[in-house]
């Protein structure tokens, strides 16, 4: 069968570029629940986000204000990729699969193995990157930061 040689490249290239993907770091994003809920007040998050970013390592790290409404699901189906794993500070870990559902599907993502969730809330500033860190490594030492089960 012939296939048209643009078409063989761009396969390629696109295989590539998964493959790229999958060797980049884990991404950190933080909800932090409107910036009012009582369950972030103990943390700073500025402090929090800057140390997750430049201290630990993650591709990178931000803060969304809040994940789970309407434009934080368009959001992330605008920009969750396949091939990549997120890991969450949020909520508890059960609501965040809920909520990020239908997110992970559209961006043909498995939010069991392609979403880290972790719950950050009632904690310090310290408290939160040593449980950032601890995500980290857990999954570093189960499968090199490749696969990962939540
Ligand atoms: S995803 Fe969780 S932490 Fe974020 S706004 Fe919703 S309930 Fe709050």
């Amino acid at each position: 069968m012939l296939l048209c040689s643009s078409l063989v490249e761009g396969k390629i290239a696109t295989n590539m570029m998964y493959m790229a993907d999958q060797e980049k770091k884990i991404g950190f994003i933080m909800c932090v629940c409107t910036g009012k809920c009582p369950g972030f007040s103990k943390m700073d998050i500025w402090d929090f986000i800057n140390r997750v970013r430049v201290e630990l390592p993650v591709e990178y790290g931000f803060i969304h204000p809040q994940l789970c409404e309407e434009d934080g699901d368009r959001f992330l189906s605008d920009f969750l990729r396949p091939g990549r794993k997120y890991l969450i500070g949020a909520c508890a870990p059960n609501m965040q699969k809920k909520m990020f559902r239908d997110a992970f599907k559209q961006s043909n993502l498995d939010i069991e193995k392609d979403l880290i969730p972790l719950d950050i809330r009632d904690v310090t500033t310290d408290e939160a990157v040593k449980a950032v860190q601890k995500k980290l490594e857990e999954i570093e030492k189960r499968d090199g930061g490749k696969k990962v089960d939540g």
